[in-house]
C-alpha cells in the first residue's frame, strides 16, 4: 500500500482535526497516535496523519521527532508531507514551525516549502503576509496573551525568518488568484534566488486549492488544515485517489461488543448534552471529591456500570459546574485535580473495555488524549462526521479488536450528542 499524503501534526487535537478535513475532502485517511511501531499494519488508504506532541516541547526535540514521524511516511510512499501547524501559528522565535520546516525539507532533498496557516473555515486568513483571526490582525487577537506562546508579530514572514536559517520569501495574493501557473513561476524565481521558505497568502478556499495543487509539485509543506483542504482536493482533482467519496462507509461497518459514554468536559455543552442523555440512559454522576480522595469511587462506577451495562450503554461522568470545579481546583490545584481526573476517567473507561465495551464516545479533549493513551490505541481510521468536527473513529491495529470511538472536544456537538453518536455505531 502507498501512501499518497503523509502528514506530520504538532499536536494531537491540530491531527485530528486535520485528518477529518482530509477525509472530509475525499482521501481516506488514518491518524496514528504517535510514531507507529514499523509493525503496525494500515488499511488501505490515501493520507496518513502522525499525532506527535511537538508544538512547545525545545526545537531539536521537534527536529528529531518529526525527522522519524518522516521516515516512517515515506517508507510507505509518501510523495509529499504536510507539516501542520496551528492556524493561528502557534510558536516563539525559538521554534517550532521554521526549524522542523527546514529539517523536513532538507530530509527530502532541499527544495523550496509553502508556508501558511490559513484555514477560512475557522476565520484565519492571510494577506500579504500577515495572518488574521477573524476581523483582527494575530497580535491584536486574544492569542497575543496565548499563555505557551505569545504572538505579538501579524507578519509571517518576520516571524518565521526569526526562526530560520534562510531568507523567507512570500507569495502575495495577487500572484495566487492568476492560478498554479503564475504561482510556480515565482516559486522558480525564488529557488533562483536561494530562498527555501516562502509565507502564502489565502483568504478563500480556492487559494488554498491552488497552493495545494502547487504544493504537491513539491516534497514538504507546512499549513494548518486549509492546506490539507487544498491538497486534498488537488489530490482528488488530479484523479490519483481511487476511493473516491465513498470512504467513510466502511470505517463504521459493525463492531458489535457493548457501549458506553466517559465524560470528564465540565462545558456548558457538555453538561446539557449529560441532562439530555439522562432522559434515555442511565448516567452515573461521579463524585469528584472522592475520585481525589482515593480508589474507592473508581471501583464502585465500575461496578455500577457493570450491573447495568449487558442492558445498553451507560454514561459515567466527572463532569461538574463551574462552582464545584473552582471549589475543587482551589483545594488541590487546577493542574492537579484536571490530571487526577483524568487518570481517574481513563481508568474507569479501561476497565469498560476489558469488560467487552467497544462502541465508546468519550467527551473532553484531555479526557479523550488520556483514555486513548491508557487504551495503548495506536491508530485511528476516520469515519463519517456525527457533529462538525467530530467523526466516528474506527481503532486501527488494537490489541482488544476494532473498536468505534467518538472523541469530542468539551464544546462540540449538540444536545443530543451521546444518542446521535451511539446510533452510528454499532
Ligand atoms: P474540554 O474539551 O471541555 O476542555 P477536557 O477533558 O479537555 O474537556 O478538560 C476537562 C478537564 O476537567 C479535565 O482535566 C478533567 O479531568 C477535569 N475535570 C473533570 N471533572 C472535573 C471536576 N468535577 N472538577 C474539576 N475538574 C474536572
Amino acid at each position: 500500500m502507498v501512501i499518497l499524503l503523509g502528514s506530520i501534526a504538532d499536536d494531537y487535537t491540530g491531527a485530528s482535526d486535520l485528518a477529518n478535513t482530509l477525509t472530509k475532502n475525499g482521501l481516506r485517511t488514518v491518524q496514528t497516535v504517535g510514531i507507529p511501531d514499523p509493525s503496525l499494519a494500515l488499511p488501505d488508504v490515501d493520507a496518513v496523519v502522525v499525532s506527535l506532541k511537538i508544538r512547545s516541547v525545545p526545537a531539536s526535540d521537534a527536529v528529531a521527532a518529526a525527522a522519524s514521524a518522516e521516515r516512517w511516511l515515506r517508507q510507505r510512499g509518501a510523495g509529499h508531507v504536510l507539516y501542520k501547524i496551528c492556524s493561528t501559528f502557534d510558536s516563539t522565535d525559538a521554534g517550532n514551525i521554521g526549524p522542523v520546516t527546514e529539517a523536513l525539507s532538507d530530509a527530502a532533498g532541499g527544495g523550496i516549502v509553502l508556508v501558511t496557516p490559513a484555514f477560512p473555515e475557522t476565520g484565519r486568513t492571510v494577506y500579504l503576509g500577515h495572518l488574521f483571526v477573524g476581523g483582527q490582525p494575530l497580535n491584536e487577537s486574544p492569542l497575543k496573551d496565548h499563555p505557551l506562546n505569545p504572538m505579538h508579530d501579524a507578519n509571517l514572514v518576520r516571524v518565521l525568518t526569526r526562526q530560520s536559517r534562510n531568507v523567507v520569501g512570500l507569495i502575495d495574493l495577487t500572484t495566487i488568484a492568476a492560478g498554479p501557473g503564475a504561482v510556480k513561476a515565482r516559486l522558480d524565481s525564488f529557488r533562483t534566488a536561494g530562498i527555501t521558505a516562502v509565507i502564502a497568502d489565502a483568504i478563500f478556499e480556492r487559494d488554498l486549492e491552488t497552493l495545494g495543487e502547487v504544493a504537491l509539485e513539491t516534497s514538504v509543506s507546512t499549513g494548518a488544515s486549509g492546506l490539507g483542504l487544498g491538497l486534498a482536493r488537488a489530490l482528488v482533482r488530479s484523479g490519483r485517489i481511487s476511493s473516491g467519496g465513498a470512504t467513510t462507509a466502511d470505517a463504521i461497518r459493525p463492531v458489535g461488543g457493548l457501549s458506553a459514554v466517559v465524560a470528564g468536559s465540565c462545558s456548558k455543552a457538555t453538561l446539557h448534552q449529560l441532562d439530555i442523555a439522562e432522559r434515555s440512559m442511565p448516567v452515573l454522576r461521579l463524585d469528584p471529591e472522592q475520585l481525589l480522595a482515593g480508589p474507592d469511587e473508581i471501583a464502585a462506577a465500575i461496578s455500577w456500570a457493570g450491573d447495568r451495562i449487558s442492558a445498553g450503554p451507560v454514561v459515567v461522568a466527572a463532569s461538574a459546574a463551574p462552582e464545584t470545579v473552582s471549589r475543587l481546583q482551589s483545594l488541590y490545584g487546577r493542574e492537579a485535580t484536571g490530571h487526577a481526573i483524568e487518570t481517574a476517567t481513563s481508568i474507569i473507561t479501561a476497565e469498560l473495555v476489558e469488560r467487552g465495551v467497544r462502541r465508546l464516545v468519550v467527551a473532553g479533549g484531555e479526557t479523550s488524549g488520556a483514555a486513548v493513551d491508557r487504551l495503548a490505541i495506536p491508530a485511528f481510521l476516520i469515519g463519517p462526521e456525527i457533529a462538525p468536527g467530530v467523526p466516528v473513529l474506527r481503532t486501527v491495529g488494537n490489541a482488544q479488536g476494532d473498536m468505534l470511538l467518538a472523541l469530542k472536544s468539551g464544546n462540540f456537538g449538540g444536545e443530543d450528542f451521546f444518542t446521535a453518536a451511539l446510533a452510528m455505531m454499532h
